[in-house]
């Protein structure tokens, strides 16, 4: 509860709800993965590609949401044998993050992945390479051989006569195709927040809701048309829960030399240096969060004055701010014994 101590306005902010489904609390989650994913990044190109599958194909993954960790598993493969092949002693490590998206724009059940990719690995020498030709003929093929062997792996023999239909109808490989690349790394952190931290809908994009029927719009995939769809609400609903990712799945994962810490990758410059990191992780706190998003600041009050903390509450009862502030002190006491002396001054008595 914040109060205005010039004409006593009150407003009250609540706690997030932590859904990663709400349209607030969602959004900040997502802001705070893709300050997350940035600061791991090296200072390079990153190739933005994504990984499709055989429309039979999805139908399996729905049924056995386990199954999707073979999406991953394959992107990894594929993407560590193009660097590996370039050089086979020095066996090439590029940085990457892929991001598992199961809905189209139409909100459909469509599982791919959203790869990042360093243009460039470092190799067992210690030495970076830049590598500004991705082979899409290996990478299509591959990432279909790769995918169809793991799932098979998983399914058993009954999955066979799918994936022989699978070599049959895309001779090949599966669809893998790149986005325009990224020309500089400040334009990283508006770029991966755009395309790989999304929601599954935003609410810009629901037009209408009248009780019963829901109205939403997209832009279709194949030719960028406008497409309105209009549908029970019920089924809507439907449409969105399918989506939840079972409980403590990954759907970011961070491969190459994200995932690993050597000394040999340390003298890599990363894309967001580390001064700057304090500052835009305080961007992402709500105040000035709200402020920068809607453009004004949450705790002016329309008299102009700034409202002030005045109580805070969990579970519907009054947290004593007193008890707070004292753990707060005894905390700090216990951890910088010898310097607490000019903190007398705050002591409440
Ligand atoms: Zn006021
Ligand atoms: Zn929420």
């Amino acid at each position: 509860m914040f109060g205005c101590e010039h004409c006593g306005n009150l407003k009250f902010v609540p706690f997030r709800c932590k859904s990663r489904f709400c349209p607030s609390c969602g959004t900040k989650y997502a802001i705070d993965r893709t300050t997350a994913m940035s600061f791991k990044l090296v200072n390079c190109i990153h190739r933005h590609c994504v990984f499709t599958i055989d429309e039979n194909l999805r139908i399996f993954f729905y049924e056995d949401r386990s199954l999707l960790n073979c999406l991953f598993s394959a992107v990894r493969y594929t993407i560590l044998r193009l660097f590996h092949n370039m050089n086979n002693s020095q066996q090439f490590t590029p940085g990457f993050i892929c991001v598992l998206h199961t809905f189209g724009r139409d909100l459909k059940w469509n599982p791919h992945i959203h790869c990042l990719i360093s243009e460039g690995g470092i190799g067992n020498s210690g030495l970076w390479r830049h590598v500004k030709h991705f082979s899409y003929i290996f990478l299509r093929n591959a990432f279909r051989t790769s995918l169809l062997n793991f799932l098979e792996d998983k399914i058993g023999t009954s999955f066979k006569s799918i994936k022989a239909k699978c070599y049959r109808e895309h001779k090949h490989g599966f669809y893998v195709y790149a986005k325009p690349a990224l020309s500089q790394p400040k334009d990283v952190l508006k770029y991966i927040g755009r395309y790989l931290g999304r929601p599954v809908i935003a609410t810009s994009r629901i037009d209408n809701y009248d009780g019963d029927i829901v109205t939403f719009h997209y832009n279709r995939h194949e030719d960028n048309a406008l497409i309105y769809e209009t549908v029970p609400v019920l089924d809507f609903m439907e449409m969105l829960i399918q989506h939840i990712p079972e409980k403590h799945f990954k759907m970011i994962r961070y491969y190459g030399i994200y995932a690993r810490h050597r000394a040999s990758d340390s003298k890599l410059i990363p894309a967001v240096p580390l001064n700057k990191r304090s500052f835009l992780l305080s961007c992402n706190k709500w105040r000035l969060s709200i402020g920068l998003s809607f453009g004004y600041d949450p705790l002016k009050c329309s008299c102009g004055n700034m409202m002030v903390l005045l109580e805070l509450f969990h579970d519907h009862k009054r947290v004593p701010l007193e008890d707070l502030f004292r753990k707060a002190i005894e905390k700090y006491r216990t951890s910088h014994p010898n310097s607490c002396s000019h903190l007398a001054p705050f002591m409440l008595h």
